[in-house]
């Protein structure tokens, strides 16, 4: 059996540590080519060591030399800072993760495109920020991406063998998050640690903090809009506290497809790994009877405005969700710093989304120079929006 050739950009996070234990188990299939990593160099090295892999990089020139010492003897390459990150997106490889947190798994993602072969998707961020970008460029190098956030794997899976344009509806399930029971008025003073433990799944901090507002959820809808290219309005949000259907495709004749598995991430790395194959994955498996029951009701719309929000992007297209990304980074960077509020994070990205739709931002064309421009003009309007004194104190 020829071994695939794989490359796991963000492998020191969740969905990279993830891809490894997947990779590990299957050594006479899998070779390492290049691993990325960020501050954990200890973990990148290990994990390096691990997989055999040719190349280890982490994105901080700043920690090159701690890199080095720690793979000092391996065989394995090292490197370092963006230019880096690319260095290891252009290493010939069958299948690439995008499992970097943030608007920063772009650049390496797209040029990962340029491969012509399969990258695995995670880094929802890089659709929401450049969806008509990274689908071009998908096409121009015959490049295949297959989703891995959960819910757009479960919708991908629903729609095999099916005609698109059967398509009725598409609905991506939330758990609700860390709040979903909380009365509303407590909110605001929701902290950080309490934001941070999710009821089902075991994240990263930051996409966890994001399911509790719903911003993630809200990353998803404009995910799905540019993964599936459909119609916003056919797009819904159900609250489904259980996490076990994941999300669900309803057809012009009335099925409903659902798709149910634990809240386990190796499921849809494991099916994008093994895809068009379905091959044996260390998942639990369910058993309803056990379960009983699924919960489901409509989102709160008061509890979670990131939801109208993200319509509003999906309407707008273009840059808003380069705009809306990256003003949500850095919301969460300052509710991180203790400069907001929980609730603040959701005012800050409105007003943010707002300043730039009246500069008309939002219309120029979708290239990596204007998102990258319009994600620095929307970080700078957070921070604006701190210093105007608008937010009412912590
Ligand atoms: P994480 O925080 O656990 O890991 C992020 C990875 O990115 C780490 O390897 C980190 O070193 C690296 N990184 C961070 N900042 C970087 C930078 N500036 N430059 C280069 N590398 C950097 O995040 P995660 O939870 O694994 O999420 C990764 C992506 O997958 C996100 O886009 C997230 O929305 C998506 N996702 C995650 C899950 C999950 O279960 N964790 C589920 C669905 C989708
Ligand atoms: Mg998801």
């Amino acid at each position: 059996m020829t071994q695939r050739r794989v490359t796991i950009l963000g492998s020191t996070g969740s969905i990279g540590e993830n891809t490894v234990d997947l990779i590990a188990r299957a050594p006479e299939r899998f070779k390492a080519v290049a691993l990325t990593g960020g501050r954990n160099i200890a973990r990148l090295a290990e994990q390096a060591r691990r997989l055999n892999a040719d190349l280890a990089v982490t994105a901080f020139p700043d920690l090159h030399a701690d890199l080095r010492a720690a793979l000092a003897g391996s065989g394995i390459d090292t490197a370092a800072g963006p230019d880096a990150l690319l260095e290891a997106a252009d290493r010939p490889a069958d299948w690439i993760m995008s499992g970097i947190v943030g608007a920063a798994g772009l650049p390496p993602g797209l040029r990962a495109l340029r491969q012509g072969t399969t990258l695995a998707l995670a880094n929802k961020e890089s659709l929401v920020c450049a969806g008509p970008l990274l689908m071009a460029e998908a096409r121009r190098h015959g490049a295949r991406i297959l989703p891995v956030d959960s819910e757009h794997s479960a919708v991908f899976q629903a729609l095999v063998g099916e005609d698109i344009t059967a398509v009725e509806r598409v609905i991506i399930t939330a758990s609700g998050g860390a709040f979903r029971d909380w009365p509303l008025d407590a909110l605001a003073s929701a902290t950080l640690a309490e934001a941070s433990s999710h009821p089902n799944w075991d994240m990263g901090q930051r996409i966890t903090i994001d399911s509790a507002s719903m911003f993630n959820k809200a990353l998803e809808l404009i995910e799905t809009r540019e993964y599936f290219d459909i119609d916003p309005m056919r797009i819904e949000t159900l609250v489904h506290p259980e996490s076990l259907i994941h999300a669900l495709v309803g057809f012009r004749d009335g099925a409903l497809m659902a798709h149910l598995g634990p809240p386990d991430m190796r499921h849809a790395i494991g099916y994008a790994l093994n895809w068009p194959d379905r091959l044996d994955l260390p998942v639990a498996r369910l058993d309803l009877a056990q379960i009983g029951c699924l919960n489901f009701r409509a989102p709160c719309v008061q509890r979670y405005p990131a939801l109208r929000l993200a319509r509003e992007v999906m309407e707008a297209r273009g840059l808003a969700g380069a705009v809306f990304n990256a003003a949500k980074e850095r919301a969460l960077d300052h509710f991180f710093a203790g400069r907001v509020r929980f609730t603040d994070m959701a005012a800050l990205v409105e007003n943010a989304l707002g300043l730039l739709a009246g500069d008309s931002a939002f219309g120029a064309e979708v290239t990596l120079d204007n998102v990258q421009h319009v994600d620095h003009m929307a970080r700078q309007a957070a921070d604006d929006w701190l210093g105007r004194g608008a937010h009412p104190g912590v």
